[in-house]
Order: structure tokens, then C-alpha cells, then sequence
């Protein structure tokens, strides 16, 4: 028989695509308040969000009259029509949450709008009202979510334990308060407030102390028409993508698209993991759809060229200037940046930390005590509502006065640099105006063999260069059972090469692109990387050629002051100066205040 759900029955379900999870409704909620113009919202959670949830903000409120419809499925005051759908500037269109939210909870509204003398509460369990009421109250709104998923026990059995779900919890405020660095966001946890945000529209200062481990990282000012923002040092990367959080439009986002254009901002400056990168991205609402999935974290750019490139550049260029040289001493530049950031932290801070390296401890014993279910935690009824700071508007916007455009950053500038010295046969030292800086010789040789060898076999026609003397190379006996994959290379690139027999192969000529010490080398490397690594397909190609371009340089062999400064020239020329092919960095910074520091100066 097929029958037409009665519509609380239709709200559980359809609930359960938006709210999944304590964290999902959190977002919610928040969204909203970020919607109604709020300058400040407070999050209360216990049990991990399981049993109670409060966000609290001075936004514009809902008229009384309006409370009920809020909470039907569809009613937004947002959008109108269908082709409101393609300019969507709010955080929140579908009009789904509240009558989401509402379906698996028991929840209390309490709310008033700023012309009006007294506030609506209203009450509804599993998605009925139970009652409405007028009531005191400051301007904005205030939602109370206790017993999440009490009617839906399928739902309920898949909540990780409290400590888990508080800590996603915890998460999401974080990035929103980096995301809207004017709002004033405060998070409390079973009774212990664990960080309230300035709210004074720097986002740097958020970052830093929300998340000082990617502060720590040395952020290096990203700016751009359309994504402004910070990414780190390329020498320090993180072991996974957890520093990486995209804005678009004040809408934290996943997306691979912005991941790839990022990785190829860094130009293949990375030498293993993944970068810091906090980035907000503006788009014409219409150019992007964040309608894709009912958590509305995906999101599809029409243009999606456009934005991986003007991401891409504006890393590109940021990691192009002094900042985004590594700096030396790591050690002890880790620890002067621990101390700075220690000291403008607040006590709130350390709590925070204090709670995260428990969470470990916590989880251990909840999965004795508490396998499954909502923990019965007595949720006091006091409904907080801050005062109001401001005028709130009723519009929704994404407000955009956070992305406080950082100063276009000025590119690395060689000309600056001076010749100051040459130690271990290997490392260069130049002087810079405030900072002293060390280049690898060899790293530097290969990055600027490795970008005329690409130059020249991407240009010239590879018709070898004869050789006067030719000369021969001799290789083991694996890699000579391999010649059929290289010597078809070597020939491409423009080696007159030939087997010789006895394991060895005569060159009589080299490719015009290469000096005859660079093109032995060369050769004896690619024979040797191609040899092991059983056969070169396109793919592998290049990576050979990366590899081999270290075998052109020779360790240990002393350069003059002249041929230092031919390097230095040449390596300035380079399209990408900072970084060997593999990725190892071709020179490092060490400034005079780590210097000073270090004689107990400063
Ligand atoms: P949506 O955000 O998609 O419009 P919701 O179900 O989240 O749908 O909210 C429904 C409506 O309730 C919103 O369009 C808005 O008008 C109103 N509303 C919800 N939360 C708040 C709030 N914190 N402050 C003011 N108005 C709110
Ligand atoms: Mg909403």
C-alpha cells in the first residue's frame, strides 16, 4: 500500500540528511545567527552537544508572530524564488534547519526583534509545538537543542562519543571565528568557557591564537582581486590538510579544486606534506553552487579555471618574497615564536589546549561508562541573551569588512642580496637589509640546471651537438639490461649515444642545451635512475630528469668568488629560485633579531 507520510514523519527523515551529527545542527544554528547580522554568538554545549546545545546572538530576531513559521519546512526569509537561487549572498536558503533540528529535539526558541517591547519564547518537541509565549528578552535570538536525536534511536547510535563530537564542535567555531573575524564568537563547554574571539576584524590574531600550531608555521600574507588570506612557510608543512581551511563568500568550503590550485601556488616548493593555507575566496554569488549537498560544505565554481588560477597566482606570488623563504635555525625561531605567542595568549587559550590533549584521556573512559546514547545531563533552563552591542539589519550578507586585505606583498628581490662569504665548500652566504641569508650551493646548481635542461628540451630540436672527443659511460649490470628504456631516451634529448659493449656506451654527441661536464653527468644519472626505476613511461619521465639533475653537480667542488656570483645570477633567472626539483630548498633566511636573540641581545 503506498501511502503519503504524514509530515512528522517526513521531517524525521528529511532531518536526517541535514542534521547528522550535534555538530551539524551547531553549524546550523550558527549560520543563522551570522544571517541575522549578529555581532556576537555565544556556543554552549554539554555531553558533547548530546544532551543540551545553546547559541545564543544579538542578531535581528524574529517578530513573534513569525516564531511558528520559522520552524516550517521551506520557510526562509531568504530567498523568494528560484532565481534568488543563483545570487545567493546568505549563509542559510533552503529553510530546512530549524524544521530540522526541531523534528529530532526538544527544542526552546527565545527571540526579539529590536522594535519590538517584549520577545517570543516558543517550545516544540520533535518538530510539535508545545507552547508559545510572550516573554522578556534582549534583542536577537537565542536556540536551545537538548536531547538531540531523543526519537530517532537509529540516528542517535551513530554519535561518536562526547568528547568527539564536542571537539568537531569545537572545530567549527573555530573556523567560523577566523572566517568572520568581526563577530564576537565565545564557546562554552560543560561549563568551562574555552575561548571567546576578539571580534575586532583582524583574522590574523584569530588564527594566532586559535590555532597557534599553523602561526607557528610563519604565515606569509597571501592578497589578491578575489582571495586574500595567509599560507605557510614552504619549508614547514603539517602531515595532513587540517591547515587548510577555504572561505568562499564567508562559506567554509571543501574543495579540490582550491587544494590543487594552492599546491600549484607553491610551484613545487613542497619537499613532502601539505601547507598551511587559510584563504578567503570571493565569488559572484551566481558563478558558484553551494546547493550540491544538504550540508552545503561542497561547492562547485562554474568557473573553475578562473578561481584555480587567480588562487594559484596569488600563492604563487606570495611565496615569491622574503617571507616565503625558509627560515634557518628552526629550533630556535619555533621557540622565540612560542614565547611571543604565549604571551599575547589568553589564560582561555591554554585551556583550550588543556582540553584537546585530554580528549584522548576522556575517550578511554566514556567507552567504558557510556557505550551509546545520550547522556542523561540535567540541562539548567536559563536562557542567556547577551547584550545587544548594536543595531543588528535584518538582511542577510555575507558580511565581507573581515577579509581585511593584507598588503600586497613585494617579490623576492635579488638585487638586495651582497656576497658576504663561502663555508664548507658548499654554503654561500649573502646579506640581505635585515637578514642574512644561506644559499646550497649544490641545491642552487641543480635548480638552475634543472630549468635550462627543461628550457632547452621543451625548445630546440635536439639534434646533437658532436663532440670533438667523445666519451663513454659504464653502467651496472641492472641498468644495462635496461637500456632499451633509457638509451631511446638519452637519444630524444639529443645524446648521440651508442652501446659500446662491455657494459659501456659511447657519446659523440651531447644535447646543445648542455655544457659536456653537465651533459656526463646527466647521462650516468638517467641511465642509473631509469635502470632502477625498471623502465620509463611519460609519467615517470620527468621525475627521472628531476633526479638526474643532481648527478650534474658535483659535491665538494669549490667555486670562486666569480663563479658564485655567475650562480647567484643564474639562479635569480630562474622561474622558481627558491627550491631544488625535488623540492629541498635552495636557500634559507636567518633574520638579525634571531641572531641578536641568540647572543642574549634582545
Ligand atoms: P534558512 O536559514 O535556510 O532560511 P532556517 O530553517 O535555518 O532556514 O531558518 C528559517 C528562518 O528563520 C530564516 O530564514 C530566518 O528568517 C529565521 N531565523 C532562523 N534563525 C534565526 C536567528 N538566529 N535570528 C534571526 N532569524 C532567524
Ligand atoms: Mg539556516
Amino acid at each position: 500500500m503506498i501511502k503519503v507520510l504524514d509530515s512528522f514523519v517526513a521531517d524525521k527523515i528529511a532531518a536526517g540528511e541535514v542534521i547528522e551529527r550535534p555538530v551539524s545542527a551547531v553549524k546550523e544554528l550558527i549560520e543563522n545567527s551570522i544571517d541575522a547580522g549578529a555581532r556576537t554568538i555565544i556556543t554552549e554545549i554539554r555531553n558533547g552537544g548530546k544532551s543540551y546545545i545553546r547559541v545564543t546572538d544579538d542578531g535581528c530576531g524574529i517578530s513573534f508572530d513569525e516564531t511558528e513559521t520559522a520552524f516550517l519546512r521551506h520557510a526562509t526569509s531568504k530567498i523568494s524564488s528560484v532565481t534568488d537561487l543563483d545570487g545567493i549572498v546568505s549563509l542559510g536558503f533552503r529553510g530546512e534547519a530549524l524544521a530540522s533540528i526541531s523534528a529530532v529535539s526538544r527544542l526552546t526558541m527565545v527571540t526579539r526583534t529590536a522594535d519590538s517591547p517584549s520577545g517570543a519564547k516558543i517550545v516544540l518537541h520533535g518538530g510539535r509545538v508545545v507552547s508559545k509565549e510572550r516573554t522578556g528578552a534582549n534583542t536577537g535570538t537565542t536556540v536551545i537543542v537538548e536531547d538531540l536525536f531523543y526519537n530517532t534511536p537509529a540516528r542517535r547510535k551513530f554519535m561518536k562519543s562526547d568528547a568527539r563530537e564536542a571537539s568537531s564542535i569545537i572545530e567549527l567555531i573555530q573556523q567560523y571565528a577566523v572566517c568572520y573575524a568581526d563577530i564576537r564568537f565565545m564557546m562554552i563547554n560543560n561549563g568551562q568557557t574555552l575561548f571567546s574571539a576578539s571580534g575586532d576584524g583582524d583574522a590574523l590574531s584569530v588564527i594566532k591564537t586559535l590555532y597557534p600550531d599553523l602561526a607557528r608555521y610563519g604565515l606569509i600574507p597571501v592578497s589578491g582581486d578575489d582571495v586574500n588570506g595567509y599560507v605557510s612557510d614552504p619549508g614547514r608543512t603539517m602531515n595532513t590538510r587540517k591547515g587548510q581551511l577555504f572561505f568562499v563568500n564567508g562559506r567554509l568550503v571543501s574543495s579540490n579544486v582550491i587544494e590543487k590550485a594552492v599546491e600549484e601556488g607553491y610551484g613545487g616548493r613542497i619537499f613532502s606534506g601539505f601547507p598551511a593555507a587559510v584563504l578567503f575566496i570571493e565569488a559572484e554569488p551566481d558563478t558558484i553552487d553551494v546547493n550540491i549537498h544538504p550540508g552545503k560544505r561542497e561547492i562547485r565554481f562554474l568557473r573553475q579555471n578562473e578561481i584555480r588560477q587567480s588562487v594559484s597566482d596569488a600563492v604563487r606570488r606570495a611565496v615569491m618574497t622574503d617571507a616565503g623563504v625558509p627560515k634557518g635555525f628552526v629550533k630556535n625561531i619555533e621557540n622565540t615564536e612560542r614565547e611571543s605567542l604565549n604571551n599575547n595568549t589568553s589564560g582561555e587559550q591554554a585551556s583550550i589546549r588543556e582540553f584537546l590533549s585530554s580528549l584522548g584521556r576522556e575517550e578511554k573512559r566514556e567507552e567504558k561508562s557510556e557505550p551509546s546514547g545520550v547522556a542523561e545531563t540535567p540541562a539548567s533552563d536559563d536562557v542567556y541573551v547577551p547584550v545587544s552591542s548594536s543595531v543588528s539589519s535584518a538582511s542577510a550578507s555575507y558580511p565581507s569588512s573581515e577579509y581585511k586585505a593584507v598588503k600586497e606583498p613585494a617579490p623576492f628581490d635579488f638585487d638586495d642580496l651582497t656576497f658576504k662569504g663561502y663555508v664548507f665548500d658548499t654554503y654561500i652566504i649573502m646579506q640581505g637589509r635585515d637578514e642574512l641569508y644561506i644559499f646550497d650551493q649544490h641545491a642552487a646548481h641543480e635548480r638552475v640546471f634543472y630549468e635550462k635542461f627543461m628550457r632547452g628540451y621543451n625548445d630546440s630540436s635536439h639534434s646533437p651537438q658532436p663532440l670533438l672527443t667523445a666519451f663513454t659511460i659504464s653502467v651496472s649490470p641492472d641498468v644495462y639490461s635496461m637500456s632499451r628504456e633509457w638509451l631511446d631516451d638519452l637519444a630524444r634529448m639529443g645524446y648521440d649515444i651508442e652501446d659500446f659493449g662491455e657494459r659501456t656506451f659511447i657519446v659523440r654527441g651531447i644535447p646543445a642545451y648542455m655544457e659536456i661536464s653537465e651533459a656526463e653527468g646527466f647521462a650516468a644519472g638517467y641511465a642509473e635512475a631509469a635502470g632502477e626505476a625498471g623502465g620509463a613511461n611519460r609519467t615517470v619521465i620527468d621525475k627521472l630528469i628531476m633526479r638526474s639533475c643532481k648527478s650534474v653537480v658535483k659535491a665538494h667542488d669549490r667555486l670562486s668568488e666569480m663563479e658564485i656570483l655567475d650562480l647567484m645570477k643564474k639562479l635569480s633567472d630562474c622561474e622558481n629560485p627558491f627550491s631544488c626539483p625535488h623540492g629541498r630548498p635552495t636557500f634559507i633566511r636567518v633574520s638579525a633579531y634571531e641572531i641578536e636573540r641568540s647572543f642574549k641581545r634582545k
